[in-house]
């Protein structure tokens, strides 16, 4: 469905997740639990999973969260979760892996990070778990992160830029650091013996320009499929605008085969405003679907009810409640569109472009909502009873439009 063209790339099989060739952008997300205390861990992936992320990274910083892990996989397969789970290592990476075979078997992907496998014998270290991926049979994403860039190898490119006749600025340099450590990370890779369909790139930063300059300059360079994020994007509006803004501007260019938004939850916040940003953020850009998209007014003068907002938020939280049954039963549901809007200035034509749309009375009209089905009057309504019989026309829509096999009245959302 999306109109944007990607980049071709190789694809690669995360635990039956394939991500880049002509797959869909693949949402994942990472968990915030103590991956040793397993309860809690495995509580958070099925939440993770279940809110829509395809693959969920895991923190494996010692042994005892390496030694969790096949538990963790376990519990999860007891409960039918079987969303592929990826090691996030730093530092001991080499060692944890080494001493925990189980660990590295149940794993779907290892996440190397080329500026956290040591400093003496980095390229060995790496190498230790190219070979242990090799031995799995596994693939791993080269992760590199302003953060924690390779320090040797952006010491050497500064240097180098100094004696430059035309020196470039810093920000350059370091983007040219980034790119470098992942490409010959990469090659590395390949150079041990990993093929180039178990190798996926990302190459993070916290700044929303950076970011996108630094995949313009990596994506050309070669067809390895690119982990996509906003490192340490921050909280609430500020993290998930700043996200939307960096992503949409590499995915409308093609770049982009997998997406994470690392938001900072608050604490005890829900972790799963992750995995709904960046489904939303792929829909809003009409590259995958997920859900009915509701489309609202923000409201003005000309309606002073809150009554629009109340139904607009119903009829959105109806939808995403049943979508666990709706999405089985009726194929294609997701891409419906639905328009709740506050009053006849736009609230008529917008309900028209929608499958299904309903227009609210504004402050002195008369109190009626004519309803619309793809672009044509279909009823107009009135009353208290006016977001039930909404709901009613709405299942009736989906039972005609994505046939499929209809679940019992109650399951399927219908009106008692
Ligand atoms: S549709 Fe009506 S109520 Fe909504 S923003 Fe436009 S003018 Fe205001």
């Amino acid at each position: 469905m999306s109109i944007w063209n990607r980049r071709k790339t190789v694809e690669v099989d995360v635990g039956g997740i394939r991500i880049g060739g002509e797959n869909p952008v693949v949402v994942q997300s990472m968990t915030n639990t103590d991956t040793a205390d397993v309860p809690a861990t495995v509580a958070q992936v099925a939440e993770l999973a279940l809110a829509g992320s395809e693959i969920v990274r895991v923190t494996v910083n010692h042994d005892a969260a390496a030694r969790a892990l096949p538990e963790i996989v376990s519990r999860l397969a007891d409960r039918g979760i079987d969303v592929p789970i990826v090691g996030d290592f730093h530092y001991n990476g080499h060692l944890l892996l080494a001493r925990h075979p189980d660990c590295a078997s149940a794993l779907a992907k290892y996440r190397i990070n080329p500026g956290n496998v040591g400093s003496k014998r980095r390229d060995e270290n790496f190498q230790a778990i190219v070979r242990i991926a090799l031995e799995h049979g596994k693939p791993v994403r080269i992760g590199v992160n302003w953060g924690s860039l390779d320090q040797h190898l952006l010491t050497r490119l500064m240097d180098e830029n100094a004696r430059s006749d035309v020196p470039k600025d810093a920000a350059a340099v370091l983007r040219d650091a980034i790119v470098e450590s992942a490409l010959r990370s990469a090659e590395l890779a390949e150079a041990t013996g990993l093929g180039s369909d178990r190798i996926i790139l990302s190459a993070k930063v916290s700044a929303v320009p950076e970011l996108i300059a630094v995949y313009q300059q990596l994506s050309p360079l070669s067809d390895y499929p690119l982990h996509l994020g906003l490192t340490e994007a921050g909280m609430g509006t500020k993290g998930t605008v700043a996200t939307a803004a960096a992503l949409s501007v590499l995915l409308i260019e093609g770049i982009g085969d997998t997406i994470r938004v690392s938001l900072t939850p608050r604490p005890g916040g829900d972790r799963t405003e992750e995995v709904r940003v960046a489904r939303q953020i792929l829909q809003s850009l009409q590259i995958r679907s997920f859900e009915p998209q509701v489309t609202s007014c923000p409201g003005c003068g000309r309606t002073t009810s809150t009554y629009f907002q109340e139904m607009a938020e119903e009829i959105q939280g109806h939808i995403r409640e049943r979508m666990p049954v709706w999405k089985d039963d009726f194929p294609g549901v997701e891409e419906l569109e639905v328009a709740v809007m506050g009053c006849v200035v736009n609230g008529p034509g917008e309900s028209k472009h929608a499958n299904l749309g309903i227009s609210l009375p504004g402050t002195f009209e008369e109190p009626k909502a004519p309803v619309y089905v793809d672009g044509k009057h279909y009823t107009t309504l009135r009353g208290e009873t006016l977001v039930e019989e909404f709901k009613s026309i709405l299942l009736d829509y989906i039972e005609r439009r994505y046939g499929g096999r209809v679940g019992d009245a109650s399951a399927a959302g219908r009106p008692a």
